[in-house]
């Protein structure tokens, strides 16, 4: 049977979610399309309808409003360096954009896309063919994890780098659906299933990306990959502290979802540094493996808290 490929082109939220609603079964929102594109290629996305939202110009703006930022979910990753007070409040967010993929991807993809951006792994990111030949795994309708042998959960590893940053500031997403606009906070739509490793409704857009500002804070960002360009993370890290030693840890790249650890800085980072290793959930599924990458826990947060003394 030949099933029956659509892309459709919204002009408006409503009827982008109109048309959701009617594709609920098998669709995908397409904004800049540098995840799904090549998901779709290598055939780990067969949904039948593409729905592109990339023409809704309201989703573009980053606007003040009260005491938060809000930054539209279509903004281009490049584009975020060039607003002046995301410079001024928020520069580690973007050194994590600009670490994303290459300088022609960061001009398409966006901020939106970024955080919702399929978990990888070295036994899943391959073609259906390659994937067939080792037998399919979990996150394939296989029976067995590859990278563990086990048979229960897979560890697919959350990858984007925007998300770290953005949730050791305690980030909002806005999200509208038919029932209407809800707010999240961005750290629990990460469920922790490399399998669906997320919770927001597969029909919701997300608006906004909201963050809160007069509430200074330091933040330092690091990330892993073999190469600086094009590769992917293998260990992301980002460490928020703000003006009463409030600190929050965020890591990407060691579980399938952020590794978040929250305390008070009051003398050694030692206890945290610990913390944040114990609860990657890492795996021998990346370039590098589990055990390189869990040192290098250690050694980006050591490297992260010394460089927030200066
Ligand atoms: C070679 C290469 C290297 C890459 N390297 C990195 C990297 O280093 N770090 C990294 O984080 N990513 C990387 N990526 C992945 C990707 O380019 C980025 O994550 C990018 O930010 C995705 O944004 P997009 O707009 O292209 O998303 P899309 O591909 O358009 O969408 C991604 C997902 O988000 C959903 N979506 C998008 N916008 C919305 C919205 N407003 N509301 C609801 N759902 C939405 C889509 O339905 C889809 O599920 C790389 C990709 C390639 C091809
Ligand atoms: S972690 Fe295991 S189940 Fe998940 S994608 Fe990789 S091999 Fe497949």
């Amino acid at each position: 049977m030949i099933t029956e490929k659509k892309y459709i082109r919204p002009q408006t939220i409503d009827e982008a979610i109109h048309v959701a609603h009617d594709h609920h079964h098998s669709f995908r929102y397409i904004a800049g399309g540098t995840d799904v594109m090549v998901n779709k290629f290598q055939g780990t996305d067969e949904t039948n309808c593409l729905i592109d939202i990339s023409g809704l110009d309201e989703l573009k703006e980053i606007s003040v409003e009260g005491n938060a930022l809000k930054i539209g979910s279509l903004v281009r990753l490049d584009d975020l360096k060039k607003n002046e007070i995301i410079q001024k409040n928020f520069p580690a967010l973007i050194e994590a954009a600009h670490s994303v993929a290459s300088p022609m991807l960061r001009k398409t993809a966006t901020i939106g896309g970024n955080l919702l951006c399929e978990n990888r792994c070295s036994f899943f990111n391959q073609s259906d063919w390659w994937r067939e030949s080792v037998g399919y795994c979990l996150k394939c309708e296989g029976d067995v994890c590859i990278a563990t042998g086990g048979t229960k959960a897979c560890f697919s590893k959350f990858v984007s780098d925007t998300a770290p940053v953005l949730i050791s500031v305690n980030a909002l997403l806005e999200t509208i659906d038919r029932d209407g606009t809800k707010i999240f906070s961005l750290e629990n739509i990460y469920t922790g299933d490399g399998i669906a490793p997320r919770n927001l409704p597969g029909t919701s857009i997300i608006r906004h990306i909201i963050l809160p500002l007069h509430q200074p804070c330091r933040t330092i960002f690091k990330k892993l990959r073999p190469r600086e360009a094009v590769d992917f993370t293998s260990l992301t890290t980002a460490v928020t502290v703000n003006e009463s030693g409030k600190i929050k840890i965020v890591l990407g790249g060691v579980d399938p979802k952020p590794v978040v650890i929250e305390g008070i800085l009051n003398g050694s980072s030692e206890e945290y540094i610990k913390m944040a290793m114990k609860k990657s959930r890492v795996v021998d599924n990346d370039f590098y493996s589990r055990s390189y990458r869990r040192e290098m826990i250690r050694v980006f947060l050591e490297q992260s808290f010394e460089e927030l003394k200066k």
